[in-house]
């Protein structure tokens, strides 16, 4: 893998460009969620990163506060530009960085006047990018898209939720999600890894901390085929129990919002308000508007709650199956492959918690996991799969 990362103060030298014959594409306007700022207080740009992988790039904004801005792609030469309202931006950041991946030449920011922050990316050879927005802290994350490569192997890459600061749900007796699951997890890599046309990537195999739009930067920068986030469920009500899958869609379902604005680390209050806005958000989500990847992720969440349900019912009395659900989880966001979100138990409730506590438990639930993963490989005819490999190359 072919992986960098940087941001303004990091310099790279490359010269040269191809110009690609482009008419004027596109222009967004993006509302993203502006609340109560006083036209006095100036959002802040505060970083710019990158992380670039062969065929893939995702450029991140980091903002200090929610924000208005435009976005636009122009030709002569092949650039996208961001204008971001009412902001300022630090002057050791007003620099330009070269990334010359083939697909990214180079980002340079600036105070464009006195209230607008311009961003712009110089582009190089591109088949396709998507832009989308993260709240707490606010970000604009831009993923640009150059040509892949096609293997036949099935590369899957694993997720174990949380990590280093952010310990997850806690259970009784210091029991950790992030610590549950990155067991599950390699547990899983090391069944998986077995099967020689498998290729298997955990985006953590340590107790550390990923930001959430790193996990599907990873996924999409290995041309993943599969992406499964892994995490253990938590409530209030000590009583709730059961095993779920999620794959990413809308819902007015409370519990499903719920869910999701835990593993997003952000209330309930905010995911109801980000429906708010998704007439706009319907706009540049293309995401959910990609139908074959939405019915894939659900086709892969059913084969992998059947399967996680019954391999424990073997093993173990009282196995609740809440099944397939659907919510909006920020790390299945922009995932360029069929994803899914596991809960496989909840720490908070005490027969559960105990069992996730146990070696036998995890390993039974990595085994059950992993047979959900293959039934889902074998069910894909190659044409699907090809299909959706090449949508992705551009003419
Ligand atoms: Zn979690």
């Amino acid at each position: 893998m072919n992986q960098c990362g940087g941001n303004l103060l990091e310099l790279f030298k490359k010269a040269g460009c191809g110009n690609i014959i482009l008419t004027s594409l596109f222009l967004i306007i993006v509302v993203f969620f502006p609340s109560f700022s006083p036209a006095a207080e100036k959002t802040g740009v505060t970083d710019i990163r990158y992380w670039s992988y062969s065929g893939y790039t995702r450029v991140v904004i980091d903002l200090s506060d929610e924000a208005v801005f435009t976005n636009n792609r122009l030709a002569f030469p092949d650039r996208l530009y961001f204008d971001i309202k009412n902001s300022s931006i630090r002057k050791e950041l007003q620099k330009n960085i070269s990334v010359g991946n083939g697909m990214l030449k180079s980002v340079r920011a600036g105070q464009h006047d006195k209230n607008t922050v311009r961003v712009v990316l110089d582009l190089e050879k591109i088949t396709d990018f998507k832009v989308f927005t993260l709240a707490k802290p606010s970000r604009i994350i831009v993923d640009i898209f150059g040509l892949k490569t096609f293997s036949v192997k099935k590369t899957i890459v694993i997720d174990p939720g949380h990590g280093g600061k952010d310990p997850g749900a806690i259970g009784p007796g210091r029991l950790y999600e992030k610590d549950i699951v990155l067991d599950v997890a390699l547990k899983l890599k090391k069944i998986l890894s077995k099967d020689p046309n498998i290729e298997i990537f955990l985006t953590r195999e340590k107790d550390v901390f990923i930001p959430l739009p790193k996990r599907t930067a990873i996924a999409n920068g290995r041309n993943a085929d599969l992406f499964v986030s892994i995490h253990a469920n938590a409530s209030r009500r000590k009583k709730l129990k059961g095993i779920e899958t999620y794959f990413l869609n809308w819902t007015d379902n409370e519990e499903a919002q719920k869910v999701a604005a835990r593993e997003n680390a952000i209330s309930l209050k905010q995911m109801k308000r980000l429906k708010k806005k998704m007439d706009i958000k319907d706009i540049i989500l293309s995401d959910l508007s990609r139908e074959y990847k939405r019915n894939e992720s659900m086709a892969l969440a059913n084969y992998v709650q059947k399967s996680m349900v019954k391999g424990l019912e073997r093993n173990y009395k009282n196995v609740v199956d809440l099944g397939v659900k659907w919510s909006y989880f920020y790390v299945l966001f922009g995932a360029d492959m069929p994803s899914t979100l596991l809960e496989i138990s909840f720490v908070s409730n005490p027969l559960e918690g105990r069992r996730l506590a146990k070696d036998k438990y995890r390993a039974d639930l990595a085994k059950s996991i992993a047979t959900g993963i293959k039934k889902y490989l074998s069910s894909m005819p190659e044409g699907q799969m090809l299909a959706s490999t090449v949508k992705t190359i551009g003419p």
